[in-house]
């Protein structure tokens, strides 16, 4: 960093060379630097080298001293910078500030921008009349609009973006050589007269132009589905507050219950369907504009946008074709959910969407700009503890997590459900977009595609290979076949050492550290499915010190799929099958027989101590849930219907082998006994979650005690539930405990392969 005294030359004169890396190329960074040093009286030059710019500024000692100091303070909106280094070197007196050519370096590190949502002054200039752009979809400028998405190879330079074919017109092309212009270097530079053009398909004709535009908004506002293509994919969008056309758009497209997101033009639409706060407020009209999760606070909005749930994904217009779709007063709030079949990748090509979308989208809005790697929007919810990114895609990918440690080049294929995977370069970790879960052929092609073309556009060569325990996932295969085929060293790492070791590098622990992991299902090293664990983790390795009781999963996979399973098993265990509840009396007796003959056998009914399994037995208990639609359903219905109600029911704990085993069936005659006093539901899950809590908290530090760790990680999915974080968070605090939570990456699955990327090079020593 900058050096506090600067050493002067005869005539109080010094030059220094400054080397920034980050994102700072093609954000307008040049420019800055440029106009920074003429202010300063500053001379000498500025390039981008591979992994970032080096500046030679020349000048009175002074000047230099504040010119340096004003780099990282007055850096453009979308620059990140990484790191700043500074040395002296010979005065050369230069007579002016200039920029010169790019050099390329072999070696660095490439750091691309994610894309960028429209910024303040090009919407201003989208609604100006008077503007060259006005109501032009697709202006942009160095401080926004696409990026990652249309790379297809780097130097990130128009010609190696799907920008390509699109020359600029004198008027454009002067701008992008304009060092005083807001669209100087600006990559995706167009204009009406010479760039992309959108197009409205429907059953008889095509339009395009304004009219395009107008006429999807007419669709929408009849109610009808319309297909809009966008920044990283297709979305299917249809009026929000029109519940049959939410309906039918959700029975066309086969989400059956999944909420969908929704976009308004404005904090002031949102502020009357939903509760705004500041972190929500701030992530909506951000560079990023995630999917944010907001209560939901009228009912303006169709009750099938959001059936099972309390919050509403909530995002703003983050393309000019966006903000120009919702210029219509009619239209407060627009579904705008992925244009996919449940679960497929997104649809991205013009084609290929109009196959896929077909059946569901009554007209296509398009546009002949090629979309090069598909990216889902990022879903982000706010907490009392910071936000939690619960899906990270566009707008946060591939800027790297900056681990701190030399990784080396590592490939971590993550696991099988909302897939990610991570590239390592020494200390910059890039996770992937959010892929999806690997089960069907499509998204396993797309995941390969992916992996390739990050290697390619980051130029970085795995030299090892990191993949999750369980023999069966897709990613495990895929992983030890590369291995296989390119010679390179495989290492496998267990789910929860992955899960916490992603928490411990993102907040800068050295380890030993304590870690909470609670999930569904990850492989546990015993043959058993793993999923409420305390363990005690390094980065090389860990031992697990305590764990949720195992319990039987009659019918294996089944089981996750019907919660009324679980609920019955943990019943059974406590004897209370008989009991006069609802969930008893409508138990399908000879299917439990079946079941129960099963457990006994042995057959194809894995032991668990998993989180997600509980919360499922929880929600069928109390008749939330009988049957998961889409994973994680059942478990999200118990923090939904859960209000703030006190008490908590009983558990056990125990000792067996140097192990806390924490045993949950005791909850369940509380459960019981409080459903037959005709305590109401909201308030049974509220004591379940707080019985969950007090179970964590009193094994945590038991754990804490054993060990003498004073630092917590939480990781794993269950800690998007925000009862679960926050509760445990606030009693593992009043223990004296320093708990450390997920910032950057998902508690999910998704983040799960930076937990390899780091725990596979040390692992191999
Ligand atoms: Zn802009
Ligand atoms: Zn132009
Ligand atoms: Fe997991």
């Amino acid at each position: 960093m900058v050096e506090e005294t600067l050493i002067h030359s005869d005539q109080g004169r010094v030059r220094f060379q400054v080397t920034i890396t980050g994102i700072v190329q093609g954000v307008g960074f040049r420019p800055f630097i440029h106009r920074l040093a003429r202010s300063h009286h500053i001379v000498g030059s500025v390039y981008n080298f591979t992994g970032g710019v080096v500046i030679e500024a020349e000048g009175r000692a002074e000047d230099v001293d504040a010119f340096i100091r004003a780099l990282p303070e007055e850096a453009p909106p979308i620059a990140r910078i990484e790191d700043i280094s500074v040395r002296e070197v010979p005065f050369v007196e230069d007579s002016e500030f200039v920029i010169i050519p790019s050099r390329e370096t072999p070696g660095g590190t490439i750091l691309l921008s994610p894309d960028v949502a429209t910024c303040a002054d090009c919407t201003r200039e989208l609604f100006d009349p008077a503007d060259h752009r006005y109501r032009y979809p697709f202006i942009n400028c160095t401080n926004c609009g696409p990026r990652f998405t249309i790379i297809e190879s780097v130097p990130y330079d128009r010609p190696n973006t799907t920008m390509a074919p699109f020359t600029m017109c004198p008027q454009c092309q002067a701008e992008y050589e304009d060092i005083n212009d807001r669209r100087y270097h600006a990559q995706p530079n167009a204009c009406p007269v010479c760039g992309p053009q959108v197009e409205l398909l429907c059953a008889d004709e095509s339009l395009g132009g304004a009219a395009a535009i107008r006429r999807a908004t007419q669709l929408l506002v009849e109610g009808h589905t319309v297909a809009v293509k966008g920044l990283g994919g297709f979305h299917l969008a249809c009026d929000a507050c029109n519940e049959p056309a939410v309906r039918t758009l959700r029975e066309r497209k086969g989400r059956e219950e999944k909420s969908l997101a929704i976009m308004s033009a404005s904090l002031e639409d949102i502020a009357t369907y939903a509760e705004l706060n500041d972190t929500g407020r701030e992530l909506l009209v951000g560079p990023i504009r995630p999917i944010v999760l907001l209560k939901k606070a009228s009912p303006i909005i169709a009750e099938s946008v959001a059936p099972d749930s309390r919050y509403y994904g909530v995002m703003t217009p983050y393309t000019p074709l966006h903000h120009l779709l919702l210029d219509d007063e009619r239209l407060l709030a627009l579904v705008m959910t992925s244009g996919n079949l449940s679960e497929e990748p997104l649809a991205t090509d013009n084609e290929e969407a109009q196959q896929r979308l077909g059946r569901i989208a009554d007209a296509f809005l398009m546009h002949n700009r090629d979309i090069q790697v598909g990216c889902d929007d990022s879903v982000v919810r706010p907490t009392a503890r910071g936000p939690i990114i619960m899906r990270r895609a566009r707008g946060y990918v591939p800027f790297p997590v900056s681990t701190k440690k030399d990784l080396g080049r590592v490939l971590a294929v993550g696991a099988h459900l909302k897939n990610t995977f991570c590239l390592t370069d020494g200390p910059n970790a890039f996770l992937s977009q959010h892929i999806g879960d690997l089960d069907d052929a499509q998204t396993l092609d797309y995941f390969q595609w992916c992996i390739d073309h990050l290697q390619d556009v980051l130029r970085i060569e795995p030299e090892l290979i990191a993949y999750d325990l369980h023999p069966d996932y897709l990613s495990t295969r895929y992983a030890l076949r590369l291995a296989e085929e390119r010679g390179l060293e495989a290492v496998g790492v267990q789910h929860h050492h992955a899960h916490i070791a992603a928490c411990m590098v993102e907040n800068g622990l050295q380890g030993p550290a304590l870690g909470i992991a609670c999930d569904g299902t990850g492989y546990g090293e015993d043959g058993c499915v793993w999923g409420c664990e305390i363990l005690v983790a390094g980065y090389g390795n860990y031992q697990r010190l305590a764990h949720l009781d195992y319990v039987p999963l009659p019918g294996g996979a089944q089981a996750v799929r019907e919660p009324w399973r679980m609920g019955a098993v943990y019943l059974a265990r406590q004897g209370l099958l008989d009991e006069d509840i609802a969930f008893c009396r409508n138990l399908d007796q000879v299917q439990w027989r079946l079941l129960q003959q099963m457990i006994d056998k042995g057959i194809n009914s894995p032991l668990a101590s998993s989180a997600g399994r509980l919360f499922d037995a929880v929600a069928a208990v109390l008749g939330i849930r009988r049957v998961n639609v889409y994973e994680g359903q059942a478990a999200m219905m118990v923090e939904a219907v859960a209000t703030t109600a006190e008490g908590t029911y009983d558990y056990n704990m125990c000792e067996e082998n140097d192990l806390i085993i924490m045993e949950a069936g005791p909850m369940f005659t509380g459960i019981v006994a409080d459903l037959q006093a005709g305590i109401d539901i909201g308030c049974i899950a509220a004591r379940f979650h707080n019985t969950f809590v007090e179970m964590l908290a009193e094994a945590a530090a038991r754990a804490a005690r054993l060990t003498g760790l004073k630092q917590v990680a939480f990781s794993g999915g269950t800690f998007q539930n925000e009862l679960v974080l926050t509760g445990l968070h606030q009693r593992l605090s009043e223990q004296g405990l320093e708990v450390f939570v997920h910032k950057q990456v998902p508690p999910n699955d998704g983040g799960l392969s930076l937990g390899q990327a780091v725990v596979a090079p040390e692992r191999r020593k």
